[in-house]
């Protein structure tokens, strides 16, 4: 059996290797922007790294690991920027679903929220910012990484107050996100995805690897009974356990990983 010399370093998780060398079947959940994926000024274009699907799809095949990606974008983007990968995929924070070989299974949003995202919708159309948004199944992001940072600031300054309000009556509530603000469901969150698919998937150890505060509810979802890995430097305030600096570490987890799996000691 063969060594693996240098695996990657998960900051502030010495023990990150050792624990996933001992799980008799990992389960490992991505979140895909800025985790798979580095950022792009054009949402259309951030595609993952080369190489990433293809470990991907080895990992999936070697039949040890249970693969996940939980995203809040909508599934029908994920599955253009990702092609149709034979992993459980969940879109919009939770409200869609896709297993392999099965078709998108969407989580009825209540009345109540709905009409509260359509008056968050309405309101960025009066202010003449609908370009900026995007309509989900169960949120409306508007997207601020293209405008310069004072622009950005100012119009996010100007709308989270509004959506704040509508939130509040609705049920709904609103977060910033790496690239923007967003008003979306309590129904769902990554969290509950995430701990809806560990229950399913027969694994023993839950980890999750994301970048942003939407993913913070899946790190807490998972202290004392798995690992959460934030992209991002150290400093970052976050409820995961360890870090990795970037994509390119993803990355190469990933590549580390699938030896592992192939039968490599750690
Ligand atoms: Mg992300």
């Amino acid at each position: 059996m063969r060594h693996i010399p240098d695996k990657p370093r998960v900051i502030e998780a010495p023990d990150f290797w050792s624990r996933v060398c001992g799980a008799a079947r990992p389960f490992l959940g991505l979140d895909y922007d800025g985790t798979l994926a580095p950022f792009h000024l054009e949402r259309t274009r951030a595609l993952p790294l080369p190489g990433v699907v293809e470990l991907l799809e080895s990992i999936n095949r070697s039949g040890k690991t249970f693969l996940a990606i939980i995203s809040g974008r909508p599934l029908s983007e994920l599955l253009c920027l990702l092609g149709d990968i034979p992993i459980p995929l969940v879109g919009s924070h939770g409200f869609e679903w896709k297993y392999p070989g099965s078709r998108i299974e969407v989580v009825n949003l209540p009345r109540e929220q709905a009409d509260g995202l359509a008056v968050a919708g309405r309101t960025v159309e009066k202010l003449d910012l609908a370009h900026l948004t995007e309509v989900k199944t169960a949120s409306i992001a508007l997207h601020t990484r293209p405008l310069r940072t004072n622009q950005a600031e100012r119009i996010e300054a100007l709308v989270l107050p509004l959506w704040t309000d509508i939130a509040s009556s609705h049920n709904l509530h609103c977060r910033h996100f790496n690239g923007g603000i967003e008003i979306l469901s309590r129904e769902c969150n990554k969290a509950d995805a995430l701990m809806t698919l560990f229950n399913r998937s027969g694994a023993d150890l839950p980890i999750y690897v994301g970048d942003d505060a939407t993913d913070e509810d899946a790190f807490r979802a998972l202290a004392g009974r798995g690992i959460g890995i934030r992209v991002g430097l150290p400093e970052t305030p976050t409820a995961a356990e360890g870090f990795l600096p970037d994509c390119r570490a993803v990355k190469e987890l990933l590549t580390t990983w699938l030896l592992i799996d192939s039968g490599h000691s750690c």
